[in-house]
């Protein structure tokens, strides 16, 4: 093969070429099959190669396919801002369309410092998050996040914000289980509040599943209820990223639903473009918009791409695949049976240590020891072992950070496009096993 100039994430590994995909598999030049058990990085929802997004971008490609947003608006766009007006909880009414998850989360940061503003409040301009989180790579994206390992390069550039404890009963800080716990997580955040002044705060940001930065750790039931009283006791907004967990990939349109919390900003992402057209959107409430719509009357953020045609005739045509084919009614009983599946590897690798997640976003965290649940060394590579020997055998998994800090941990995530059938479901699990076999062998 020629030298390649392509700046790849490991400039000293081969990667292989992919020639196409088709439903939950992509294809290499030399013909290798990939089942694809991470949809990317949790993004191809609705598996590769659909016939209807495929027509829908050629469609709007023999229309227009740019148009600046300062100058113009277009069909794409209103129908995809309606539909998800239409589609998202309570008076979530209002997108602004992005090219990336971390546009969306930044997007999100500037609005919620910008309603302050326009309210006559101009203190208010921290936003706290938690350690762990993954909000995004730009600069303020990653103030927000609590990834060492994408923080450190940069620690001199970020914004120092605050942060809490996540919900990660795995290893729960206070040594306490739910509910018995009083979600003392979550009451950390009055704590910092009361610290750092609420006159000071803007926003709360949080995954309602965290991702790469834990594994899939998931609430236990009333933890959003009670971060989002703390916000509103507090005069503080709560911003819900959903650019992993919206579009579907838990079951509902967006997993806030599933803990009956309504954000005041959600950003989305990833699924929204199912991988077939880079589209993100930060969406705001009614009430988040109504002093800007009496203010200044113009939202301070933007790019060259935003609300492009294209990307949103691509988003709106997944929206209607996602409804036509009832996809999201399916995902919990596929997410049932994959979760058992996946539980059942506890009693056979004495490595599997937690099994984890809503929907079809699941984790596995490793473990050298079960019982005392003592995370690998760092230089036994065990995420980095996984996903390559995985990758041999044909299955794609998501490499995610694990441990209290966000270091000091081993996890994967298990998240196939919701198309997913239940046989290719048993496929995975079965090259999963055969992975984990391997794995055995290796660390023995
Ligand atoms: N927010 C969450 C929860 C994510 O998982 C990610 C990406 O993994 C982002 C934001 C950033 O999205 P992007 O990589 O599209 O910029």
């Amino acid at each position: 093969m020629e030298k390649s100039f392509l700046i790849k994430p490991m400039l000293d590994e081969e990667y292989p070429v992919i020639d196409y995909g088709k439903g939950v598999y992509l294809y290499d030049v030399k013909g290798k099959k990939y089942l694809d058990a991470a949809s990317g990085a949790v993004t191809a929802n609705i598996g590769h190669g659909v016939q209807e997004i495929i027509e829908a971008m050629h469609e709007q490609a023999k229309k227009v396919s740019f148009v600046y947003r300062s100058q113009f608006t277009s069909e794409a766009a209103e129908k995809l801002a309606g539909k998800i007006a239409k589609m998202t909880l309570g008076e979530l009414n209002w997108c602004f369309f992005v090219n990336s998850g971390s546009e969306a989360t930044e997007t999100a940061m500037k609005m919620a410092i910008q309603y302050w503003q326009e309210k006559g409040i101009q203190t208010k301009t921290k936003i706290l998050s938690r350690w762990v989180s993954y909000h995004g790579i730009t600069l303020g994206a990653l103030s927000m996040s609590g990834h060492p390992g994408r923080r450190a390069r940069f620690a001199p550039l970020l914004e120092d914000f605050p942060v809490i404890h996540p919900p990660y009963c795995y290893r729960c800080p206070y040594k306490l289980e739910a509910p018995g716990c009083n979600y003392l997580c979550a009451q950390d955040l009055k704590v910092a509040v009361n610290r750092i002044g609420a006159e000071k705060i803007a926003a709360f940001i949080a995954e309602p599943v965290i991702g790469a930065a834990g594994g899939a750790i998931t609430p236990p039931k009333d933890y959003f209820k009670v971060i989002k009283k703390i916000c509103d006791d507090h005069d503080i907004l709560f911003i819900a990223d959903e650019v992993m967990t919206g579009f579907g990939r838990t079951g509902t349109m967006l997993a806030c639903e599933q803990w009956d919390v309504i954000p005041d900003i959600v950003a989305l992402g990833k699924g929204m473009g199912a991988g077939y057209a880079p589209i993100a959107a930060t969406v705001a409430s009614e009430k988040v918009m109504e002093p800007i719509l009496a203010g200044s009357k113009s939202v301070m953020s933007g790019h060259t791409l935003s609300a492009n045609p294209q990307s949103c005739a691509v988003s709106l045509a997944v929206l209607e695949y996602l409804e036509k084919n009832k996809i999201m009614n399916e995902v919990e009983c596929k997410a049932v049976y994959l979760q058992n599946e996946l539980e059942k590897l506890k009693g056979m690798f004495p490595f599997v240590g937690d099994v984890r997640g809503r929907g079809l976003l699941l984790g596995i965290e490793f473990v050298k020891d079960q019982e005392s649940k003592t995370p690998f060394s760092r230089t036994a590579m065990i995420t980095q072992k996984i996903v390559s020997i995985a990758k041999e055998k044909g299955l794609l998994v998501y490499p995610a950070c694990a441990g209290i800090d966000g270091v000091n941990g081993d996890a994967i995530i298990i998240s196939p496009p919701l198309t997913i059938t239940k046989l290719e479901i048993k496929e995975l699990i079965f090259l999963l096993k055969e992975t984990l076999d391997l794995l055995k062998v290796q660390i023995e």
